[in-house]
């Protein structure tokens, strides 16, 4: 893994929310480089920054100041729609609580992102079945987010991630909701999709689910105090 190449490239990364009452610093001047194909557990204590770190991979926040290119291009100074196109070609997002369309199939949550990306309707059932075969729940399509157990949800979550084929999966606190035996079935899902190629960064503060990861980066007040890399 030691050859791969640099995938993201964070330099000196900031993030200053301004509040009434003062600036808070969230990020403060984070360097960092994950290489394709790298399986990154990204932790440290509650409002330490990991959460704000990933939402700038995934350019869903934007940075106050330094550098960060993703697959060699700048991230900084895009316009919204360059950030939405960035989002939708390298990215899929899994989060805490799943996230998914209530009176939704799984079918249908997972074939959400392909109509967005104008994909035919025949295409998309056929891509979102895949999707959904990859993580178990062949047998689940029909059903609708409250007829699934939260671990079930979540794989449909991983799969609607995965419909858009992304480079990147970013995951924040993907098994904080499970319990511990349906968290261990999520993470086989991730281990494989990682065996796969796929470049994975999951938030956890959990030991046993960073202990899975192949790099551990922890987060202290904004900056990188550990990294095993
Ligand atoms: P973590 O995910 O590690 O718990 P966050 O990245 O969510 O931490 O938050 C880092 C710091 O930034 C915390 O002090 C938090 O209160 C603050 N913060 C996060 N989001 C916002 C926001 N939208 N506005 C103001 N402060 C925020
Ligand atoms: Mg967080």
């Amino acid at each position: 893994m030691a050859d791969a190449p640099v995938l993201i490239r964070a330099r000196q990364l900031s993030r200053v929310y301004k509040l009434g009452g003062g600036d808070v610093h969230a990020l403060r001047g984070v360097d960092c480089d994950i290489a394709q194909g790298a399986y990154v557990a990204v932790m440290g204590a509650s409002g330490s920054g990991k959460s704000t770190f990933m939402n700038m991979l995934g350019a869903l926040d934007t940075p106050s100041g330094g550098q960060l290119t993703i697959g060699g291009q700048s991230l900084l100074n895009r316009t919204p729609d360059e950030l939405a196109k960035f989002r939708n070609e390298m990215v899929g997002f899994v989060f805490q609580q799943f996230n998914l369309l209530p009176r939704t199939t799984a079918l249908d949550n997972v074939a959400l992102p392909l109509l967005y990306r104008g994909m035919p309707a025949v295409q998309r059932r056929e891509r979102a079945e895949a999707c959904l075969d990859l993580v178990g729940l062949a047998d689940r399509m029909d059903h609708h987010p409250s007829q699934l157990s939260g671990g079930q949800q979540q794989r449909v979550a991983i799969a609607r991630a995965l419909a858009n084929e992304p480079s990147i999966l970013l995951a924040d606190e993907p098994t904080g909701a499970l319990d511990s035996k349906t968290s261990d079935d999520v993470m086989d899902i991730f281990d494989q999709l990682n065996a796969a190629g796929i470049t994975l960064i999951l938030v956890t503060h959990e030991a046993d689910v960073g202990a899975r990861a192949r790099r551990r980066i922890v987060f202290r007040d904004g900056n990188i105090v550990e990294d095993t890399q």
